[in-house]
């Protein structure tokens, strides 16, 4: 019998399948099933509008049957069949999609869901096989066809005969080549995992007949051969349960099944949402870092279905990067989907969903925040980090989202605080949110430069992470206060009486000051008497947009060109020190250029910064011991 050819689209297509060039051939047992399901479906909804049927939810399964003698694998389902025009229509032109069209009809029937627009669709079954055959009777037709086909060459339709309505797909497994295995295809236990793993919420049963042994009850270490059907698939998905059914611990198992984590996630999320968009989503907030989460290696996403089937693993245009540790999956069922995860991109549905869940994350942290808050600084710990790069990136776009979720800590209350906390606890003469970045908290704590604001009774927040500063940086101020770091050159903190003696000490003393600034050229851009300190005889400060702190990032990481912050020598005139540096301008100026490298380099030490010279400093310390 003469072959029919392909449609030019189909066929271009189906060389493709056959060269195969996804790397997940499993795919298509997947896309095979998922068709299958759409069958019942259809079956099912024109029960619904077709008194003479009846839909008997027993009658209606998919079942799967592996026969290594003959390298076949049949995947039968008790759907809608096609008729002759159909296997025409469906199998030899790729562009019409029956199920489109069938939903464009019943478009009106709301919440029906046909899922269609898988893209590759049918045409993967090549991947695995070099003969797919297709015997199918339609509702409503007495005789039964069997479409055929070997591939690229075109395909054949004979009448055949089939007792029940449906569909048998029948594919002859490619022989194994010395670099692919297909045989694996024919074994019971891989095709069980491969419809866990894809299709284990269909909402039909997947059926296959096993063999096996297993203990034999009320016998110990005795073994029964057994051969019986079983049905592969749960059918019913946590995410389409009804919260009130569930508990926390079906949630947690659901994690554990998932492999979302093997921590015990701090919060879930189960959306139901059937508004402008209509989707599922079980979310989760997990509790640790995932050991790759902050580097490149790390892939964020969700789970994405369609309509219970499994279509990407980790769809990342989901999540936004700042939320990107979020664990979990979505399904919606009015997505038409491709699958490119270029054009998926591009798909409105799929961006009304993101937006969505966004919000949702935002408001589950927010009232974790406010009615479990060791929970949340349990989170906050593996994750505030993350937060704090989603405020400075792209350009602080997302600030407004992420400001209230910071937690930093802080000098009065010993612990972590929220910007709204500090805020509300401002004294009113305060003008500036205060903070002090370091290395440590037990460093900062130690720094000279918060003496002052301390003493104000002002509150300091502690920046101990890299991006602090940063981020602080993009959010400029917080409820309209003003960040400021204590090392900044202006404090905002009015001069007392006292402070007004630091200038009038300084005019007088213009000439030493100036001595020691020459001598330290390049390395600060003035020395000047400070009005911070209390008890240190010297501190830096910085006058401009970059901090020493920001000064040693910057210099830690590759190609961020010479950054350097502006530095200050503050002498503490207060202390006995200065005396000594006053007399020593008036007396020894060999003597005045020591001790000023000496506090310079202590100075350096105390922020954390190498001394430029260790063996100089060291000789500087050994000359005022002799
Ligand atoms: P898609 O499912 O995206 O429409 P496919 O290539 O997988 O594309 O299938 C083409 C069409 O063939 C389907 O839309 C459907 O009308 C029909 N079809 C495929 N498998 C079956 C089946 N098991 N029973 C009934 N119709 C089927």
């Amino acid at each position: 019998m003469a072959k029919k050819q392909f449609q030019a689209e189909s066929k271009r297509l189906l060389e493709m399948m056959i060269n195969s060039i996804y790397t997940q051939r499993e795919i298509f047992l997947r896309e095979l099933i998922s068709n299958a399901s759409d069958a019942i479906d259809k079956i099912y909804y024109r029960a619904l509008t077709d008194d003479a049927l009846t839909f008997d939810r027993d009658s209606y399964f998919i079942k799967i049957t592996a026969d290594k003698e003959s390298r076949t694998l049949t995947i039968s389902d008790t759907g809608i069949g096609m008729t002759e025009e159909d296997l025409e229509n469906n199998l030899g032109i790729i562009a019409k999609s029956g199920s489109l069209a069938f939903k464009k009809e019943n478009e009106a029937k709301e919440g029906h869901n046909i899922i269609g627009q898988f893209g590759v669709g049918f045409y993967s079954a090549f991947m695995v096989a070099d003969e797919v055959t297709v015997v199918s009777k339609a509702l409503g037709s007495e005789q039964a066809y069997k479409w055929e086909s070997t591939g690229a060459d075109g395909y054949t339709i004979v009448p055949c005969e089939k007792d029940s309505i449906g569909t048998d797909i029948t594919l002859k497994i490619k022989p194994n080549t010395e670099d692919d295995n297909y045989d694996e295809y024919l074994e019971q236990y891989r095709l069980r995992s491969i419809i866990k793993k894809y299709s284990d919420f269909i909402r039909y049963p997947i059926k296959m007949d096993v063999t096996g042994s297993r203990p034999k009850e009320g016998a110990d270490n005795e073994f029964e051969e057994y051969a019986e059907e079983q049905t592969l698939n749960s059918m019913v998905p946590i995410w389409r349960k009804n919260k009130s059914e569930l508990t926390q611990e079906d949630y947690n198992n659901f994690y554990f099944e998932k492999r979302y984590g093997f921590d015990k996630p701090v919060k879930h999320i189960h959306i139901s949402a059937d508004g402008a968009v209509v989707y599922n989503a079980i979310l989760y907030i997990p509790e640790n870092t995932p050991f790759d989460y902050y580097t490149k290696e790390y892939e964020k996403g969700l789970e994405l279905y369609s309509g219970g089937v499994l279509i990407m693993d980790k769809c990342s245009d989901l999540l936004p990067d700042y939320f990107g540790f979020v664990k979990g999956m979505v399904d919606s069922e009015n997505l038409s989907l491709n699958i490119s995860r270029e054009l998926l991109q591009h798909d409105r549905q799929l961006q009304l969903i993101a937006k969505n869940i966004k919000n949702k994350i935002k408001s589950a942290l927010q009232s974790l925040l406010k009615d479990e808050r060791d929970n949340y600084e349990k989170f906050y710990q593996s994750f505030g980090r993350q937060l704090k790069f989603g405020v400075y990136n792209d350009y602080g776009a997302n600030k407004d989202t992420l400001q209230d979720l910071l937690l930093f800590y802080s000098s009065k209350e010993k612990k972590l605080v929220t910007l709204d906390e500090y805020i509300s606890r401002m004294p009113e003469d305060q003008k500036y949110i205060y903070y002090a970045a370091g290395e440590s908290i037990a460093r900062i704590e130690k720094l000279p430069q918060t003496e002052i604001v301390s003493d104000k009774g002002y509150e300091i927040l502690y920046f101990t992470d890299d991006i602090d500063e940063f981020a602080v940086k993009m959010l400029t101020s917080y409820k309209e206060k003003e960040f400021k770091s204590v090392s900044s050159g202006d404090l905002g903190i009015e001069p007392d009486a006292e402070d007004e003696d630091h200038s009038a000490e300084e005019t007088a003393n213009g000439d030493l000051f100036a001595h020691m600034g020459t001598l330290l050229s390049g390395k600060v851009t003035k020395v000047k008497a400070s009005k911070r300190l209390k008890s240190h005889p010297v501190c830096l400060s910085t006058e401009g947009e970059v901090t020493i702190e920001m000064e040693k990032i910057l210099k830690a990481m590759p190609n961020s060109g010479d950054v350097k912050a502006d530095k200050v020598l503050e002498i503490n005139v207060n202390h006995p020190v200065y005396a000594s540096l006053k007399a020593a301008f008036e007396q020894d100026k060999t003597k005045l250029d020591l001790y000023t490298n000496l506090l310079f380099n202590q100075a350096l030490l105390i922020e954390g910064l190498p001394v430029q010279d260790p063996v100089e400093f060291t000789n500087d310390i050994c000359k005022i011991m002799v």
